[in-house]
């Protein structure tokens, strides 16, 4: 089995809603948990960090889908004080798996630790924080969180924030839905090119993409988006973006959601491999072998019957190797290209 390693789960979120599920144990419900993770050659992935958008601090006012996953609903702005209590909540779950005394889950921080897990045939997590609710205007939360190990960060999800403005799920539409990064913003893709935490583009306008096009150092990078020439969502990149990653050396992580794969944009979850491989393919074509890798959003969306859970990852890349990728270009997709990217923006 080839390893995959992954550019996005909401496993975390799941867990803050469930404090008694058990990562470790069997699920029948949800996509991602370690012992279906080791059967599937999961080798792990950036792990978000994600404050739902209702303002009160129940959980359990989450909307819950038939499948078991969640889904916040998208809204305006989030209470900083709201952010910060969920945010340093789910930091402290994470930092509880890695402490597991077994050894079982591994805290990466730099591409070299990544590289002998993945060797070593273990379960690595990149600690990722999808949208910045919990960094005030000052930043200096940003120094702290680093030093527990953040080390990937969307300045937004898809509502706005201090730092700029996410794109709406609408569709059919172009990503170019509102303003791009304001001051702040700017200010936090600078101080994450000193702390050289990677910044995730993936929920973010098209002007904000610009934006940080033109300010960061660092290789461009979208976790988990898909090819908008296939599936016209605004969570998904334009042929013009797709253009400034490769320019970049950046890499985009096929997301799985039917939502962001349907041509048609519909929830359908009957909706064929073929689809994944067609955005594959332009994303290659467009990007280049190197710079294209899988985010899956596992308990983050709903996934095609045909992934069903994490378990569906090796079917993936069957499907692939029958569209006629080698075993070389197998591997890169499946963990090599986040290996190079993380090495290029962490720079160890
Ligand atoms: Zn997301």
């Amino acid at each position: 089995m080839i390893p995959v390693f992954d550019g996005h789960n909401d496993t975390l979120l799941l867990h803050a809603e469930r404090p008694d599920r058990d990562f470790f144990a069997r699920h029948e419900d949800g996509h991602l948990d370690y012992p279906r993770a080791r059967e599937a050659g999961f080798a792990g992935g950036f792990f978000a960090v994600f404050a739902p958008s209702h303002e009160a601090p129940e959980l359990d006012r989450l909307v819950r889908r038939p499948d078991g996953t969640t889904q916040p609903a998208p809204s305006g702005a989030l209470d900083p004080s709201v952010a910060i209590r969920h945010v340093n909540g789910m930091v402290a779950q994470f930092l509880r798996w890695t402490k597991d005394p077994d050894g079982r889950f591994r805290h990466v921080t730099t591409a070299a630790e990544l590289e002998r897990s993945i060797a070593d045939g273990a379960m690595a997590g990149i600690l990722h924080f999808e949208g910045a609710e919990a960094i005030g205007p000052d930043l200096r939360a940003l120094d702290v969180y680093h030093a527990a190990g953040l080390r990937s960060l969307g300045p937004v999800w898809s509502r706005p924030n201090l730092f700029g403005h996410g794109v709406p799920f609408v569709f059919p539409a172009t990503p170019d839905l509102g303003p791009g990064l304001t001051a702040h913003g700017r200010s936090l893709v600078r101080r994450c090119n000193e702390l050289r935490i990677m910044i995730d583009l993936s929920h973010i306008t098209e002007r904000g993409f610009w934006d940080v096009a033109e300010l960061s150092a660092a290789p461009l990078v979208a976790t988990h988006s898909n090819a908008h020439a296939v599936s016209p969502h605004p969570r998904n990149l334009t042929d013009a973006q797709l253009d400034a990653v490769r320019q970049s050396d950046g890499v985009v992580g096929l997301n799985f959601a039917t939502g962001f794969l349907s041509p048609e944009g519909n929830g359908d979850k009957a909706l064929p491999l073929e689809v994944m491989v067609r955005h594959v393919d332009h994303l290659v074509d467009k990007l280049g072998i190197e710079r294209v890798a899988f985010g899956s959003d596992f308990d983050g969306a709903t996934m095609p019957d045909a992934i069903g859970d994490v378990r569906g990852v090796q079917r993936l890349l069957d499907a692939l190797a029958d569209a006629g990728y080698d075993e070389a270009a197998l591997h890169k997709l499946a963990h090599q290209n986040w290996v190079r990217v993380l090495r290029a923006t962490w720079g160890e």
